[in-house]
């Protein structure tokens, strides 16, 4: 039987959420805690439970939508960044940021992780949405993930259980599961040949996102139907298979440099919406409902968004 030695006293009040996400808007959450190590994570959960707080776990908070009005419950920064590595394996916990876990995987000589140079965000957070670029995904590197039952358990669950596919995982079809750590495999590498590597990835990131506040992509490539109406070259007619970036749609759509109050579609990539600073969660809102409309009146497919909401 697992002891709760945590007390809503705990928890702060009232707590802006804009500061704790990358795009910048959001309104306060009634309770908020930051979880340094695994067993404040469990036992700010189960408080949490006991107390029947709702409660919603952020990682770097790089791809959370939060509303205006905020979270009414507790919000717990899964900050646990211990790692142990072992061989091939490194164990971390959900909370270490995924540069630091590359930083040290590489110091290790071990390679697989490459392809996240730059990617923002925690381990937990990349597991709960199977992030990926370069055709790579955190998925492909986990051989088990520890996480917190809502019935209160700890379990164990394999690749499989886990469910990744294109940025997406099972955890987000389990309400009030949380991923505690996990275990990833890797392979040894060359150390100057993967810092190379890396280089090579943080460059492009530099070149192809835009530095400014975002939640980074906000829908998920188009899933191609027969019913679409793409634009096409004459010259060089493209055959659509499975994924249309939406990126590109949203140039073809001409909605690159839209702006919407305090947000603007990014010139750089399209998926990205920018925030000045001066943006409220309802721009973003509107703005997203507008390019979901635009897509599907020009070219009848329907985007799907990455990005989480909260609140
Ligand atoms: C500039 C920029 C570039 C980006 N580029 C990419 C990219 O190339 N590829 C890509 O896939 N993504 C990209 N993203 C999106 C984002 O960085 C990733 O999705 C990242 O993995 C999210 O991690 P996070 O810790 O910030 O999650 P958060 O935003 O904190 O949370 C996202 C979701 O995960 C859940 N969650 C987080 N931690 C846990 C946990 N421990 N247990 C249970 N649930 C949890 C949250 O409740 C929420 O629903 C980018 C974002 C930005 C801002």
């Amino acid at each position: 039987m697992y002891l709760i030695v945590m007390n809503i006293t705990d928890f702060k009040t009232d707590v802006k959420l804009a500061p704790y996400t990358s795009i910048g808007v959001g309104g306060p959450a009634d309770y908020f805690y930051e979880a340094k190590t695994a067993d404040e994570l469990k036992d700010a959960v189960l408080t949490a439970k006991e107390k029947n707080i709702p409660y919603i776990i952020f990682g770097g908070g790089t791809n959370v939508l939060v509303s205006d009005d905020g979270f009414r419950g507790l919000v717990i920064v899964a900050r646990n960044n211990n790692y142990e590595i072992n061989g091939e394996n490194i164990d971390a916990g959900a909370g270490i940021v995924l540069g630091v876990l590359l930083g040290v995987s590489v110091k290790a000589g071990l390679q697989g992780l490459e392809w996240s140079a730059g990617l923002p965000g925690s381990l937990g957070g990349a597991i709960y949405g199977n992030a990926g670029t370069f055709g790579k995904s955190i998925g492909q590197f986990i051989e088990e993930v520890t996480v917190l039952e809502p019935s209160g358990d700890i379990r164990k669950y394999t690749p499989d259980e886990c469910g990744f596919r294109y940025r997406q995982s099972n955890f987000q079809n389990m309400p009030g599961t949380v991923i505690i750590s996990a275990k990833l495999k890797l392979q040894q590498g060359n150390v100057e040949r993967l810092k190379e590597e890396i280089k090579k990835n943080a460059l492009w990131r530099a070149q192809n996102h835009p530095p400014y506040k975002s939640c980074g992509c906000v829908f998920r490539n188009a899933t191609f139907t027969k019913e679409a109406r793409l634009p096409q070259d004459e010259n060089e007619p493209v055959q659509w298979f499975d994924k249309v970036p939406v990126g590109w749609l949203i140039d073809q759509a001409g909605l690159k440099g839209k702006k919407l109050g305090g947000f603007t579609v990014s010139d750089v990539h399209g998926n990205f919406l920018i925030n000045d600073g001066t943006g409220t969660a309802e721009q973003l809102e509107q703005l997203i409902s507008e390019i979901k409309k635009d897509i599907k009146d020009k070219f009848n497919l329907d985007l799907e968004e990455e990005v989480r909401r909260v609140g």
